[in-house]
């Protein structure tokens, strides 16, 4: 199976138990989902009507619930309030690099950092669950 594939089935499999069913809209939207980059609803939405343009924007965005609460794709808030999605399933953690001119989101991944990170958390005996690190200024476009 290939990437999409396998989510395709594991989507499919939460879905169901949840008496569900991978409508072909929702495959349309879980699709569209998949792409490379971070996107907002709004993106979602104008990605899923370019392939069928009877998808509404509730379904988009009940889906996209879904596809975060299934861990599919994890949720990001780059400042502004503003939420932007990205696919967590079957990629590596990474962290971000925020343009707060051009809106340029950069990843970086980087493990003296994430060391670091644990170890401040060991020793307050603390359990880190997951952790987001966004680091806000200006691209060298904007700079
Ligand atoms: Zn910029
Ligand atoms: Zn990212």
């Amino acid at each position: 199976m290939n990437m999409i594939q396998e989510i395709e089935s594991s989507f499919s499999g939460f879905l169901e138990k949840k008496d569900l069913k991978l409508t072909s809209q929702r495959r349309t939207i879980l699709h569209q989902a998949l792409r490379d980059g971070h996107f907002s609803a709004e993106m979602l939405l104008d990605f899923s009507k370019k392939q069928d343009p009877t998808i509404s924007k509730a379904t988009v965005y009940r889906t996209l619930a879904l596809l975060k609460e299934s861990k599919i794709l994890e949720e990001q808030d780059f400042g502004d309030g503003k939420k932007f999605y990205e696919r967590s399933q079957g990629r590596k953690h990474h962290d971000h690099l925020i343009c707060i001119k051009c809106g340029k989101i950069i990843e970086f991944e980087n493990e003296a950092i994430e060391r670091l990170q644990d170890a401040e958390a060991k020793k307050h005996q603390f359990k880190i669950v997951y952790h987001s690190l966004k680091l806000f200024g200006f691209c060298k476009d904007c700079a």
